[in-house]
């Protein structure tokens, strides 16, 4: 319980919590996933780190029972999707993700009456009952390989706005109805901040992710994705880089990547929900088994076929497009 810890100094807190997390994971047979935007301690005591595609897929391989996923709640319940039988947690109930909730069931359903027989592409940050009504799913990794896989011309993408101009103007052939959702951690950083960011450290390349709206996506030497990030920064020649997407990316930069230096453009480049996931309410999932996340059997028949869609295009197309890299020699 977490009224028997030391209530000593941070330090001795911390550790003791950390020691708990360890030995309640075994005793469960459980695994903690994370996304690269969470806490720096909490991506330290995961046992899986990345993005939502590579979670997702992490967990269908995992044989653990019991999976604690440090993220959102479109990441716990796409992997609760793929894995019905086993137990996905979330540690905070109310982690959720403001661009997911902007575009529901009804709305989709207006959105397909008007444009009959338009295939739906949906990105992973959505409800279930979203994925359900849509054709295919995608991630900011695999989002242009998936749409451009498609025979159709036009096509429909859902729910973010900016993701899906990116991809219009990798694909003019294609006709993009967007959804007008956004990120707001990717959205309220101002064109300035990049601006100056770049005169401070002018020998730096500038990575972005494609949630960024188009005015910072027009000074990235990269496009992609963070796991498409975490392969440029190793890759790449500089040793500086700015890092165009949530501040919580630096931690895991900076750790696989010694010899460089990340720098963040805005100190607002926080996604709020991310960071609701501490240490106290991780432990506090493994000791009582909360929160599940779970859909009707319904709803998940219709929305895994979406993902497994995703999952099955995915091989083929890696080969065809990588994300976008335009690094300037
Ligand atoms: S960073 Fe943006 S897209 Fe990701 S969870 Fe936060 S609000 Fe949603």
């Amino acid at each position: 319980m977490l009224k028997d810890l030391p209530l000593a100094d941070d330090k001795q807190y911390i550790l003791a919590i950390k020691k708990r997390i360890v030995a309640l994971k075994k005793e469960k047979k459980a695994i903690i996933v994370a996304h690269n935007y969470e806490r720096p301690e909490i991506q330290d005591i995961a046992d899986i780190l990345g993005d939502s595609l590579e979670l997702s897929r992490a967990v269908t391989k995992v044989a653990a029972k019991v999976v604690v996923f440090c993220g959102v709640h479109f990441m716990a319940e796409t992997a609760s999707i793929l894995n019905p039988h086993k137990k996905i947690l979330i540690p905070v109930k109310e982690a959720g993700c403001p661009m997911a909730d902007m575009i529901d069931l009804k709305g989709l359903l207006k959105l397909k009456k008007a444009s009959p027989g338009v295939p739906v592409v949906c990105y992973v940050n959505s409800s279930a009952e979203v994925k359900a009504e849509s054709d295919v799913c995608c991630t900011s990794s695999n989002a242009l390989d998936i749409v451009a896989s498609l025979p159709d011309k036009k096509i429909i993408f859902v729910p973010d706005r900016n993701l899906g101009s990116y991809i219009q103007t990798k694909l003019p052939e294609k006709d993009i109805l967007l959804w007008e959702g956004f990120c707001p951690t990717h959205m309220r950083i101002a064109e300035e901040e990049i601006i100056t960011c770049k005169k401070q450290h002018p020998k730096a390349k500038f990575m972005a992710h494609p949630e960024c709206p188009q005015r910072l996506l027009k000074h990235a030497d990269y496009i992609g994705s963070t796991s498409g990030m975490l392969k440029y920064s190793k890759s790449t020649k500089a040793k500086e880089i700015i890092v165009g997407t949530e501040r919580g990316m630096i931690h895991r930069l900076k750790r696989e990547n010694p010899g460089k230096k990340f720098y963040s453009p805005s100190e607002h480049f926080i996604c709020a929900d991310m960071k609701l996931t501490t240490l106290g309410w991780l432990l506090h999932s493994l000791e009582n088994m909360v929160y599940e996340v779970k859909v009707s059997e319904k709803i998940r028949k219709k929305s895994v076929e979406a993902l497994n869609k995703m999952l099955k295009c995915m091989p083929a197309s890696n080969k065809k497009t990588k994300e976008t890299k335009r690094e300037k020699r």
